[in-house]
């Protein structure tokens, strides 16, 4: 079943998620309605044309009547929990390059002038 996510409004499709070995199973998980082949979920219909997906790994690698999904959460821009919410701290803006001899900065010849 399609729907939208309630976080950026862009179409997912709700898969019901398969017991796995790590996973109990029968939880929704919205994937992104377009087979992806950087993802990690495995979906197809199921008998009942219930949609549902399971977890790709190297010990279950896909079989040929799944396609390959990324779950939604992945590249939702509404809701990135993973990354640091203060992103100057991560990545540090770089210092400005010295100036080459005889260039001066704007702000410093204005600062002179006042
Ligand atoms: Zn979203």
């Amino acid at each position: 079943m399609t729907s939208r996510c309630p976080d950026c409004g862009l179409p997912v499709l709700v898969t019901r998620t398969l017991p796995g070995k790590t996973t109990a199973g029968g939880k929704r998980l919205a994937v992104n309605p377009d087979p992806d082949p950087a993802g990690n979920t495995g979906v197809r219909r199921d008998g009942t044309g219930a949609v549902v997906s399971r977890r790709v790994t190297e010990q279950q690698p896909l079989m040929g009547y799944e396609r390959l999904h990324m779950p939604h959460a992945a590249t939702c821009e509404a809701q990135q929990p993973q990354l640091p919410l203060d992103t100057s701290k991560a990545s540090p803006t770089p210092r400005q390059k010295p100036l080459p001899e005889g260039v001066i900065r704007l702000s410093d010849y204005r600062q002179r002038r006042t």
